[in-house]
């Protein structure tokens, strides 16, 4: 039993959903695309599952979020993939892949051959077996990766109303489940092994303000320690987490986000693996020329860096999604990806956006007592990273746009007494004189990603000019 497709995407999360919209709007022919998806339902925004799923009320439940409304974009519903000639084989995993034969055998034993292959495998949750725990497939203790994860979750909140709860991790599923937990009433202790939540993005100060919050909502944060054991009670189920340093936790039901592990298993021995996941280059094509990787499998070089990194993040699947099809649809009109690093969450009423590299000095900016501050990051004279919360559409996208043009930062005292407001001028002031003190490569303008970076560009280099020139006479800090 076999079928053959010109495309074929393995895989049907976030990346699947956005790259069959654009293989749609590039006017892929009925019949030629497949997705093949081990998940029963059609492609959806996975962030929802930490956010909207788990509300007490009014709670998200597909179709409302099938991709791709994540993005304000249509709303790809079974029937949509119908009605575009897309054949969406769900429920199905692969259980092999030969890259040599461009082939593909799933578990229902059906062979599924390709000309292009587009892996979007995602990752999958690490377990606390893997780290020496056991009992982590009690019946209260729940993961989060997909909507099976999901609707249990939901049933473990159900039947331990206004029970305790310990959270394992301090990342971002740690920290959305936690508040989710909060908002459904349960009480919530986060555990974790680092000196401060978001351990991987946050520096002690922004990680501070989120803890201090979730402790006025009543969330307890056990740190700089790890779970060791569960207790059960005599139907399996846990009773009490227990702790290295020698405490117990008493439980109604355990919510673990230790973090996550790429889906590269079919391709081991057969592609070129970078960073856990695997290695593309800037048209995002893996070692076998007709094996493309997109989402958070995908081991990218990210140009602003100049190295290799994987992302775990949505709006990364979504523009490798989108970058992919034009890469194999249309090579001629492409070039290699560009894409500036963006990261975002939304837990209480709390909203942040992240934009660049954590690396380097940084400057913190507004009002950490209050309800909007920000940080930026600067690293060998450059500002490469931007931190918002409590921003509006527009300071959003000042932040992302200041950051994409990595300007030279001169004083780091005048960036900090400007804040937020460097930004916003950088992205809104119009051209005032001639972009002559600043060099082009500093501003990555080469090869826009969208045709407004092209124009703002423009207008940006000249404002980023004026800035440098003012301030360029001041004395450097470093
Ligand atoms: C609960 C939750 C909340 C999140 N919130 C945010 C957020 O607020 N902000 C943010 O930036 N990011 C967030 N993320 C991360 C974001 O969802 C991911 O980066 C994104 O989903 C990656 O898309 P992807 O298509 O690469 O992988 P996925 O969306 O994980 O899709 C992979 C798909 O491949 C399928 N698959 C894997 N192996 C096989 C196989 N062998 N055969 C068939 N099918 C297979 C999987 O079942 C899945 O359907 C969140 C993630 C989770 C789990």
């Amino acid at each position: 039993m076999g079928r053959a497709f010109v495309y074929v995407i393995l895989g049907g999360g976030v990346a699947a959903g956005y790259a069959a919209l654009e293989f749609v709007k590039k006017g892929v022919s009925y019949g030629e695309l497949c997705i093949i998806s081990d998940e029963p339902v059609a492609p959806y925004e996975r962030p929802a599952l930490s956010k909207g799923f788990l509300l007490p009320e009014a709670a998200a439940r597909l179709p409302s979020f099938h991709t791709c409304v994540g993005a304000n974009e249509e709303r790809l519903t079974p029937k949509w993939y119908k009605e575009h000639g897309i054949e969406l084989v769900l429920g199905t995993g692969v259980k092999s892949a030969d890259v040599k034969r461009k082939t593909l055998l799933t578990t229902t034993g059906e062979t599924i051959s390709y000309k292009f292959l587009i892996v979007a495998t995602g990752a999958r949750a690490l377990k606390l077996e893997e780290f020496g725990v056991s009992g982590s497939d009690a019946e209260n203790v729940c993961y989060l990766r997909d909507i099976a994860d999901a609707n249990r979750l939901v049933n473990v909140i159900q039947s331990c109303p206004e029970g305790n709860a310990v959270v394992i991790g301090g990342g971002y599923i740690g920290m959305e489940c936690a508040a989710s937990l909060v908002i459904n009433k349960i009480n919530v202790t986060m555990v974790f092994p680092e000196e401060h939540c978001m351990a991987r993005l946050f520096t002690t100060k922004i990680a501070n303000y989120y803890e201090e919050y979730y402790k006025s909502r009543g969330v307890n944060f056990v740190k700089g320690t790890v779970m060791s054991s569960f207790d059960f009670d005599s139907n399996g189920k846990v009773t009490a987490v227990n702790l290295r340093d020698g405490s117990t936790l008493s439980v109604e039901m355990v919510v673990v986000g230790i973090g996550i592990r790429p889906n590269t298993g079919l391709f081991e021995g057969q592609l070129t693996l970078e960073k856990g996941g695997i290695k593309v280059n800037g048209m995002l094509q893996s070692s076998n020329s007709s094996v493309y990787a997109i989402g958070d499998v995908a081991a990218f070089p990210v140009k602003a860096f100049g190295e290799t990194r994987r992302l775990e993040h949505v709006d990364s699947a979504r523009k490798s999604a989108k970058h992919v099809v034009a890469a194999i649809m249309e090579p001629d009109k492409t070039g290699e990806f560009d894409y500036l690093p963006f990261f975002y969450s939304r837990i209480f009423t709390l909203s942040w956006q992240f934009y660049g590299d954590n690396v380097g000095e940084v400057i913190y900016y507004g009002d950490m007592s209050g309800s909007a501050f920000g940080a930026y990051w600067v690293s060998k004279g450059h500002l490469v990273g931007a931190f918002l919360e409590g921003g509006n559409r527009e300071e959003y996208e000042a932040i992302a746009k200041v950051t994409r043009l990595r300007p030279a930062i001169e004083d780091l005292t005048e960036l900090e007494r400007q804040g937020l407001g460097y930004a916003v001028t950088v992205s809104q002031k119009p051209v005032a004189s001639p972009a002559v003190e600043v060099r082009a490569s500093d501003l990555l303008l080469e090869k826009p990603l969208y045709a407004w970076h092209a124009t703002a560009g423009v207008i940006i280099a000249a404002s980023i000019a004026a800035f440098a020139y003012f301030y360029g006479k001041k004395r450097r800090r470093w």
